[in-house]
């Protein structure tokens, strides 16, 4: 099974992936994940990534487009897969069909989890990581066992650079101007399914394992 998650930041789409990844026993590629894992590796692909995540900015496709390509050529992909955060852009998504296209494949479903622009602010001003091993956290709706202390690794939690106020703001219009416009492009291929996120994210995961199901 064939995955795409959409959403804006904040969405709970990370959240989501996890437990889908768990549940159907498919690999959650994040994208976003990918990259920061290069950052914090001092990577040449985090050197060049690093100055548009912090800005709230979209990491150029062509870039993205290698990285997640070379992802997808990994054995565990062979069974199918659950994307978070990729495609970001129109340019993304039609090279994404190219390439499947190539290999006789296409995606299955894109769930696209809806929530409104002031609730994400919320969320993700209280949302911290673990820089070590990436879990997330937020302070309130999943805080850690030990306050500021990851629950897996036992490293001090931080707030992403990208999680800032200014950032978070500028991320939702990059997402509204770059990345909703996937949600016409695969609603009118009869392949998204919109959930609404604005739920506790059990809730949301029961909905989505029903539909994937079916
Ligand atoms: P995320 O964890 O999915 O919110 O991604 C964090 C940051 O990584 C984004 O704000 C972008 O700078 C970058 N990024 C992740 N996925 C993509 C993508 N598909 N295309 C371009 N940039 C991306």
């Amino acid at each position: 099974m064939k995955i795409v998650l959409l959403g804006p930041p904040g969405a709970g789409k990370g959240t989501q992936a996890a437990m889908i990844s768990g549940r159907f026993e498919i690999p959650h590629i994040s994208t976003g994940e990918i990259f920061r894992t290069n950052v914090h590796e001092g990577t040449p692909l985090g050197k060049e990534a690093k100055s548009y995540i912090d800005q709230g900015l979209l990491v150029p496709d062509d870039l993205t487009m290698n990285m997640v390509l070379d992802r997808l050529n990994d054995p565990d992909t062979e069974n199918g897969y659950i994307l978070d955060g990729f495609p970001r852009t129109m340019v993304q998504a039609i090279m994404f069909d190219e390439a499947l296209e190539q290999r006789n494949e296409s995606i299955d479903i894109v769930l696209d989890i809806d929530v409104e622009d002031e609730v994400i602010v919320e969320r993700m001003s209280g949302r911290r990581i673990c820089p070590d091993c990436g879990e997330t956290y937020h302070i309130e709706h999943l805080p850690p066992k030990i306050h500021g202390i990851c629950n897996l690794c036992g490293s001090e939690l931080i707030v992403r650079e990208d999680d800032r106020p200014e950032t978070v703001l500028k991320r939702l219009s990059v997402y509204r101007e770059k990345t909703e416009p996937l949600v016409d492009y695969y609603a009118g291929r009869n392949i998204l399914t919109k959930i609404d996120g604005d739920r506790d994210s059990l809730e949301v995961f029961r909905e989505i394992e029903s539909i994937l199901e079916a």
